[in-house]
Parts: structure tokens; sequence; C-alpha cells
């Protein structure tokens, strides 16, 4: 059975101070057990909310990472950095990522074989333009954007990736794929992870929705057939709506 996730990326937000009162209304809820929850700080928070989240079954990933060891690489996190905070799951390839930071399908894939190499699990995110899927080149992009990354990597790696779809267009901007978009995306993904792979990996795949998510639209994405839970940017900053969204998966 595939697993649902919901993930909170908490982007460049919140002090030292907000984001424990954060974590602490977050412990307060009584989440279903068969869902999995991560959470994602800045990096400068990874080392304590990971601490303060140690007993509860709250995980915790980094927004990205580097894919060297270490060196002159000003502003950047090594994974080893993280694996000794106690963080095993980074987020890779971010729309924010790879619109401010330039990041290509090309870094992205050293990112990739690092993570992989490294043990950590990664949330890979994958999205369109909104000129894309006006053109009709929406289906294309995304398995573009697959093949130089992830698709590299052989069978037995697909037990650290988890797939997120996030049309750009509609992060952080409040405006939602329909339940149909997203649904026929992310059977699109499956389809193609199943002609690379197999059917079997296919099926074992969680692949996550973010863009706009809130608990008044939520349900309607979750319930949809090939959509295993949501990365969440803006309500995970709300620790009600965050548990709202959870309840909703
Ligand atoms: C995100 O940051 O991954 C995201 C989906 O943001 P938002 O929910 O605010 O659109």
């Amino acid at each position: 059975m595939r697993q649902k996730i919901i993930a909170g990326n908490w982007k460049m937000n919140n002090s030292n101070t907000e984001s424990l009162s954060l974590l602490q209304e977050l412990l307060n809820f009584n989440f279903p057990k068969d869902i999995r929850i991560i959470i994602s700080p800045p990096y400068t928070q990874l080392g304590l909310v990971n601490e303060k989240l140690e007993k509860s079954n709250i995980e915790v990933a980094s927004q990205n990472m580097h894919f060297a060891d270490n060196g002159a690489y000003t502003g950047e996190i090594s994974s080893s950095m993280i694996k000794s905070l106690g963080v095993f799951i980074s987020i890779l390839g971010h729309s924010e990522r790879r619109t401010y930071f330039n990041e290509t399908d090309e870094s992205l894939k050293e990112k990739v074989d690092k993570a992989i190499n490294e043990n950590i699990e990664i949330i890979f995110c994958v999205g369109e333009k909104l000129s894309d899927r006006n053109s009709g080149n929406h289906f294309e992009h995304i398995k573009i954007q697959l093949e130089k990354t992830v698709f590299l990597q052989p069978a037995e790696s697909w037990k650290k990736i988890i797939i997120a779809y996030e049309p750009i267009w509609a992060i952080g901007t409040g405006e939602t794929a329909s339940p149909k978009q997203v649904q026929e995306m992310h059977l699109f993904i499956r389809n193609i992870i199943s002609e690379n792979y197999s059917k079997t990996l296919a099926d074992s795949i969680s692949i996550i929705y973010g863009g706009s998510v809130k608990p008044s639209n939520a349900n309607d994405i979750f319930s949809q057939s090939d959509v295993d839970g949501g990365l969440i940017g803006g309500a995970s900053l709300k620790s009600k709506d965050f548990a709202a969204i959870v309840n909703a998966s």
C-alpha cells in the first residue's frame, strides 16, 4: 500500500521562537498514525526542530542540500551536515530553488545522486509554468524533468524517492490546480514510472501534490486515486490549517 504523506515546507519563515510555538501547537494534535507527517524548517532550525520532534512521529526534512561533500560553496549546506543533525530527508528541485537560485535539471541530477548515495530520502519536485500548460506542453515538460534526474536512478533507489507535483502557477498564488488536473498529471507520472521501471514499482511510489492546498480544497484533491498526500507551503505555517489538511488526507 502506498504511504500517505503530508509535508509542510516552512520556506524562509519563522524565528526560532515562532517555530517552537508552532511545533508545540502541532504536538498537541492527535494526528492519525497511518499518515506520514514531515516538516521542513529553514536550515538554521533543522537541529532544534528535529530535537523537539524526537519523541513524536513527525519527521524533519531539509529544504535543499548541495551535491558536494564540502568546500568553497558559501551559503550552501551538505548532506553530511544535515545527517549530523539527525535529518535524513531533503526536498530537492523546489520551483523556488529552480527559479531564484538557478537550479537546473543537470545540477539536480547531481543532488539526486548525492542524496541517494548518502541514504537521504528525497521529496523531488517537478512542475510546469503556466505557459507550458497553456501551450499543452505540460506533460512533456514533467517527463523531461523526470528523465534528466530521478529516471537516471536504478530501481532500488526509488525506495528513497517521493515525487511532488507542484505546478508553478499554483504555488503561493492562491490558484489551485483542479482535482481533475492533479489526478491526470499524477496518473501520467505513475504511468511513466511504470514504463521506465515496472508497474509494481510505480504502484508503490507516493506522488504528492503541492500548490495552494488549504483546508477548503484538501479533501477534493486528496481523494483523487493517484494523489498520495501533499506538500504544503503557506498553510503549513498555521497549525490549525496544517492539522485540518492532515485530517483531510
Ligand atoms: C510549496 O512551497 O511547496 C507550496 C506548495 O506552497 P503553497 O502551498 O504556499 O502554494
